[in-house]
């Protein structure tokens, strides 16, 4: 909660101010703080995951207000429209998530095994995607990991690999999306230097032009604006 709290304020918003809080989905690294922050006073925001995610937390005592919906369901928050879409990741119901307002689309997907078409469907046009580019393959095999977890974030129900994400851009990617983000990198099976060469290689053979941003675990992007 400190953590959110301190971005926020360094881009000039305010963790009171909040309105809404969304989760993709329960694991650790997506959840860990937020019971914490749902009870706390000064923050209003409703907090949104899918029916069979809000059982899976362990809020303590308070329960937060819960806004629950079905995965694949579009809803209004605001003035901007969501739109929820699965992923193939092996968590209860995982989800990514589109954004729509004022004409700006943001597309979201983190935590997937691998892109299937039903999600390019709802990532197509967006002017802003944040994807996945979690492990470097060959780092992933040398690296530390007891094998049953390498195996775990190289599964159809895993994490989207560089080449994974290379691939979409190489074949999918729209000439729309103005902004790519990529993000939620392992710290330990991954280097940002790596992803940023794969990611402008692959756009600069397709002639895109689109701009290109790592996202880290250890401080807030820079603002994107339409
Ligand atoms: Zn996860
Ligand atoms: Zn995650």
């Amino acid at each position: 909660m400190k953590e959110t709290a301190r971005r926020l304020a360094a881009v000039g918003e305010d963790l009171a101010k909040i309105d809404a809080i969304l989760i993709t989905h329960e694991h650790t690294d997506h959840v860990a703080g937020l019971p914490v922050l749902a009870r706390n006073r000064n923050v209003r925001a409703a907090v949104w995951m899918t029916w069979l995610t809000s059982p899976a937390i362990d809020w303590g005592e308070t329960e937060p207000r819960l806004e629950s919906f079905q995965a694949g369901a579009g809803f209004q928050i605001g003035d901007i429209e969501v739109q929820s879409f699965s992923v193939p990741h092996d968590a209860l119901d995982p989800v990514g998530f589109c954004f729509t307002a004022e004409g700006v689309r943001i597309g979201m997907a983190t935590d997937l095994g691998y892109i299937p078409e039903s999600v390019k469907y709802h990532l197509r046009r967006a002017d802003l995607l944040l994807l996945e580019a979690n492990h470097d393959l060959d780092m992933l095999k040398v690296g530390p990991y007891p094998w049953s977890v390498k195996q775990r974030v190289m599964s159809r129900v895993g994490h989207l690999s560089n080449l994974g994400m290379s691939e979409y851009l190489a074949n999918d990617l729209g000439n729309s999306t103005a902004q790519l983000i990529l993000g939620h990198l392992s710290e330990q099976n991954n280097h940002p230097e790596i992803v940023r060469m794969i990611a402008t290689q692959t756009l600069d053979e397709r002639g895109l032009e689109t701009r290109v941003a790592i996202a880290s675990q250890a401080s807030p992007s820079e603002v994107f604006q339409f």
